[in-house]
């Protein structure tokens, strides 16, 4: 029997048909369609290394850890400067001031930013300074903010939402696919599985790249730092994720020197660290190069 708005994958072409390989032929069978954020590429066979703060608390602690961030190799900085919190009492990010300090950030580093925006009213604001609009995984079904940031001319990088389906994840896609705007990034952030919150924060899908690559063209990344909630398995994550196809990492660093961070601190990872992940990502992408080659 066929339950009414249970989703599998033989519903994508019904559900995405813009988004979906056998309704949109035009990347083939697995061809991904590379999505351009000032001079980054994803999908080009490259992985994208994004790194940064959970959310950016002062400019002091926001630009140590953009020179870390740097100076690991990564391509893109990350922070929230408006900050999705479980409670109403807590943090909540920096606000527009945020934005300022991300804005300086890239022009030391010369590292384009990536940050959420939560409200259709700050999507303008926020596209200002960004470089990459974030659809953070609690909204991943908020289709007005989804309509929104599909009129922006901003790739969108848009977060799997904690229970969603790959057919709700896709259909959230197409809804920012429909307003005209195709740059759009998938990231897997781990789900609510009955193992989550025993052992680690999430549970991390590895089995959903191979999943989107087969369905969709749009590149997919992977967040291993809110997918495992725990900072020591970020490392191992981020090397899973690339073995199973991910086109790039988005990891949450901090800078311990200059104090704990504020949200997500057991999850942070050092410059160290997100240094052996990329250089770990390069070599892996030049042995296939030269696999593919020597083929
Ligand atoms: C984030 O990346 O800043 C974040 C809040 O993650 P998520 O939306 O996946 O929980
Ligand atoms: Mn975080």
């Amino acid at each position: 029997m066929k339950i009414s708005g249970q989703l599998t994958v033989d519903d994508l072409p019904r559900v995405c048909p813009l988004l979906c390989r056998q309704t949109n032929r035009r990347y083939g069978e697995d061809q991904t369609r590379v999505v351009e954020v000032n001079g980054v590429h994803f999908g080009n066979g490259q992985p994208v290394v994004i790194g940064g703060p959970c959310a950016v608390e002062s400019h002091d602690q926001t630009l140590a850890v953009a020179r870390a961030v740097k100076r690991a190799g990564a391509d893109m900085l990350r922070g929230g400067a408006y900050k999705p919190r479980t409670s109403p009492h807590d943090f909540q990010g920096t606000g527009v001031e945020g934005l300022c300090i991300l804005r300086i950030a890239r022009e030391e580093t010369g590292l384009p930013i990536v940050t959420e925006v939560m409200d259709t009213r700050l999507v303008e604001q926020v596209a200002e300074y960004a470089d990459m609009l974030q659809i953070g995984s609690r909204n991943m079904q908020n289709y007005p903010l989804l309509a929104e940031v599909g009129r922006s001319s901003k790739p969108v990088l848009l977060k799997r939402g904690m229970a969603a389906s790959l057919g709700e994840w896709l259909g959230a896609a197409e809804y920012i696919a429909k307003q005209g705007n195709l740059n759009i990034v998938l990231c897997e952030r781990g789900i609510k599985a009955f193992a989550a919150g025993e052992y680690s924060r999430y549970v991390l899908d590895l089995n959903v790249i191979p999943a989107v690559l087969a369905n969709t063209f749009l590149p997919v990344i992977v967040d291993p730092s809110h997918a495992t909630g725990v900072a020591s398995m970020v490392e191992p994550a981020s090397r899973a994720a690339l073995e199973f196809g991910a086109q790039g990492l988005m990891v949450e660093v901090a800078d311990f020197a200059s104090g704990r961070p504020r949200c997500d601190a057991d999850q942070a990872i050092n410059g160290e660290t997100l240094a052996r992940i990329v250089k770990f990502a390069r070599s892996r992408h030049e042995r296939l190069l030269f696999s593919q080659a020597a083929a």
